[in-house]
């Protein structure tokens, strides 16, 4: 009898599914508009298509353009002054464009998700920020001392700790089994467990966050928030309540105004990842809907506002 056998896997978004459309390892086939270059993107509905291909097609079909003037390969410094080499890459989708950065002989990566019709040049300009941040962060902490110590990671005839804020990324294969890639170094579980034991004693927390999320940067650590919506709220109101005079909100304070209420925003779209949906669409009606009783004498308060509460929850959308 045959023993079936589930993983369980994360929360999909949709990304995660447009990654199981590309074909890996199986029997190469050409793509069916240019013939020349493999097809690595099979759609039933639409067909299979190379990259740069399946990205014309989708541009015309979403109407925007793509002149790629970008530089597909990039170097930038880490921490440390030791450079690294990216290949860049884009690929186009009904709804969002993504944008990929892989290190060439090395363990980084980074992603962004934008919209299609996002201007091609600023996208690049995040995507290399990006870069530049998670390369200017580092988790492990390399020994000078030369004597072997145990419960370091051992890589490359280095020796490293672990700092105690850190990112890394999972990485698992049937072949290789799970590890973890820090600093784009893989580290086995077992070295991390080890030199976890630097730490005996202490908690852990973790949580774990989609490759397109912001990355930790230099002289960063992770803070607890609470996402219960009645905090946020109750935070919301605490910050108008700084610009607000009898629910009156003057020129001269609206852009303040605005960028503290950002934060707000921010904890809603924490919400909107982890926390229940309905929950957060009604902090989200609840916010719009104070917003819009504010009186005021400026031109378009709170028009960006609202456009931006609506946008964090449609951007969270499964
Ligand atoms: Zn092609």
């Amino acid at each position: 009898m045959n023993k079936v056998t589930e993983r369980a896997t994360g929360s999909a978004d949709s990304e995660r599914r447009v990654d199981k459309i590309i074909k890996r390892g199986s029997i190469m086939k050409k793509c069916q508009k240019c013939k020349t270059n493999e097809a690595t993107i099979l759609n039933a509905d639409i067909g299979d298509f190379c990259l740069d291909c399946h990205n014309e097609y989708m541009a015309e079909l979403l109407g925007v353009s793509i002149t790629d003037d970008f530089s597909k390969i990039v170097s930038f410094y880490d921490a440390e002054g030791i450079m690294h080499q990216f290949e860049i890459s884009n690929m186009i989708m009904p709804g969002f464009s993504v944008w990929k950065a892989e290190e060439i002989d090395g363990g980084y990566h980074f992603k962004i998700l934008l919209k299609p019709e996002e201007n091609r040049a600023w996208a690049i300009e995040q995507l290399h920020h990006k870069i530049l941040t998670g390369l200017g962060y580092q988790t492990l902490l390399r020994w000078l001392d030369r004597n072997f110590i145990d419960n370091a990671i051992h890589l490359n005839n280095e020796q490293y700790s672990l700092k105690s804020v850190g990112t890394c990324r999972i990485q698992y294969s049937e072949k290789e089994n799970i590890s973890l890639v820090m600093d784009g170094k893989e580290v086995s579980l077992e070295d991390f467990g080890r030199a976890l034991t630097a730490f005996e004693g202490f908690n852990l927390d973790f949580q774990i966050r989609d490759l397109s999320d912001e990355v930790l940067g230099k002289d960063a650590v992770l803070h607890r928030v609470s996402i219960n919506p009645n905090v946020i709220i109750e935070r919301f109101e605490r910050t108008l309540g700084w610009f607000l005079e009898h629910n009156f909100l003057s020129y001269k304070y609206k852009s303040a105004c605005e960028e503290a209420l950002f934060e707000r925003i921010d904890e809603l779209e924490l919400l909107c990842k982890y926390g229940s949906r309905d929950n957060a669409e009604e902090v989200g009606r609840k916010m719009k809907r104070r917003l819009a009783a504010i009186d005021n004498d400026t031109d378009d308060f709170p028009d960006y506002l609202l456009e931006m509460i609506d946008q964090t929850i449609r951007k969270n959308k499964l």
